[in-house]
């Protein structure tokens, strides 16, 4: 038998096109790469974590985190029956996804947007169909609903154009019933803005969270999702027992109980530095979206070579290439985008100088 048999004789179908997400993760001392909190995480987490580590770890922990819903439903004002956990928001993806739709239907998303939303698709069996982002980076409404979907996937804000979603577009997606609407809120601390009523008003309607980026905890995998009880009960099933490991619940519950006064004392900076960096692109003729996470998307030629050359001098960003030319920023630099994390003022400092000297030689 050839390899190539035996591989196709291993594997489902529906994998055929899936690759291993392989983002670089070679340490560099400067790294906005990946929008997680270039500050740390809050104190409490990190005492809970000392405290807990060496009490609970021979036991499982606690089925579907209670506690840790518990916390979140304060945090965010609604019943703990309106809230289901996973390990990372990637996991409450994945299991949402699954959870609603049969084989083979549809599942409309944005683009550009977050890269796992297809793959998620179709590891479950789903049929991705990418919807190019309409004017001002806003989602087309019609054209997501134009394809028949049993799935709208909306990043809110948007990854990687840091742009906000309309709430009259999700409101536009929520009034179809049959469609399930997921609203990746990722980066909702960030913006002035959230749907997580809409979680409430729409039976159709999941926000999905994270603590990975404004909470500081991302290599701990805590994510979570929001929307009514029988929609997420359903998300629950295909989310599995266990998935929130001991040490990461009692992080999170410390970081919600304790320290959100560290975490929007934080998120301030953040917005404060984003505003600085727009600034400092624009005034290097990059025409940056304006954004409402904590990283600026900046459309550039060569985006793929200044980002290595960014690399080789100690910081490290994130790179796009062939992006649907939805802007005429993006249009003007062939769709080549850098996405850059907003961390402490020092760390852009460092990072545009490293940008200055790659155009230099690019150019
Ligand atoms: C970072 C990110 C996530 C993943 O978060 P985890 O909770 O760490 O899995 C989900 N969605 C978007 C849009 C992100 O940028």
């Amino acid at each position: 038998m050839s390899a190539a048999t035996t591989t196709s004789a291993l594997r489902r179908d529906c994998y055929a096109g899936l690759t291993l997400y392989a983002p670089d993760q070679t340490v560099v001392p400067v790294d906005l790469s990946d929008n997680t909190n270039r500050w740390g995480m809050p104190p409490a987490a990190s005492r809970a974590l000392r405290q807990v580590a060496t009490e609970s770890v021979t036991r499982y922990p606690d089925t579907y985190a209670r506690s840790l819903k518990e916390a979140l439903a304060e945090y965010v004002g609604v019943k703990p029956s309106m809230i289901v956990t996973g390990c990372g928001s990637d996991d409450v993806l994945d299991s949402a996804i699954r959870a609603v739709a049969e084989p083979h239907s549809r599942v409309a998303i944005p683009d550009p947007s977050f890269a796992m939303i297809p793959a998620f698709a179709r590891m479950n069996g789903l049929s991705p169909i990418m919807v190019p982002l309409g004017a001002d980076y806003d989602v087309d409404v019609d054209a997501m609903l134009g394809c028949d979907p049993r799935i709208v996937y909306v990043c809110a804000p948007n990854n990687p154009t840091g742009t906000p979603v309309s709430r009259r577009a999700v409101q536009a997606l929520a009034r179809n019933t049959a469609v399930i609407v997921i609203v990746d809120e990722a980066y909702a601390e960030f913006a002035d803005a959230n749907v997580l009523d809409l979680a409430r008003e729409y039976p159709n309607v999941l926000v999905v969270r994270t603590m990975s980026k404004a909470f500081g905890l991302a290599g701990l995998r805590v994510g979570y999702a929001v929307g009514a009880s029988a929609l997420v009960a359903e998300v629950e099933k295909s989310r599995g027992p266990y998935k929130v490991n001991a040490l990461a619940a009692a992080a999170a519950v410390a970081a919600l109980r304790e320290d959100l006064p560290w975490v929007h004392e934080h998120v301030a900076l953040a917005i404060d530095n984003r505003a600085r960096l727009v600034r400092e692109l624009r005034s290097r003729a990059i025409d940056a979206a304006p954004s409402s996470a904590n990283f600026v998307f900046a459309p550039v030629r060569d985006a793929q070579i200044i980002a290595l050359a960014m690399r080789e001098q100690g910081v490290a960003v994130r790179p796009f290439s062939g992006l649907a030319a939805v802007s005429p920023a993006l249009d003007a630099s062939a769709g080549a985008a850098l996405r850059i994390s907003v961390g402490p003022w020092e760390e852009i400092e460092k990072a545009l100088a490293a940008l200055d000297a790659a155009r230099t030689v690019c150019a």
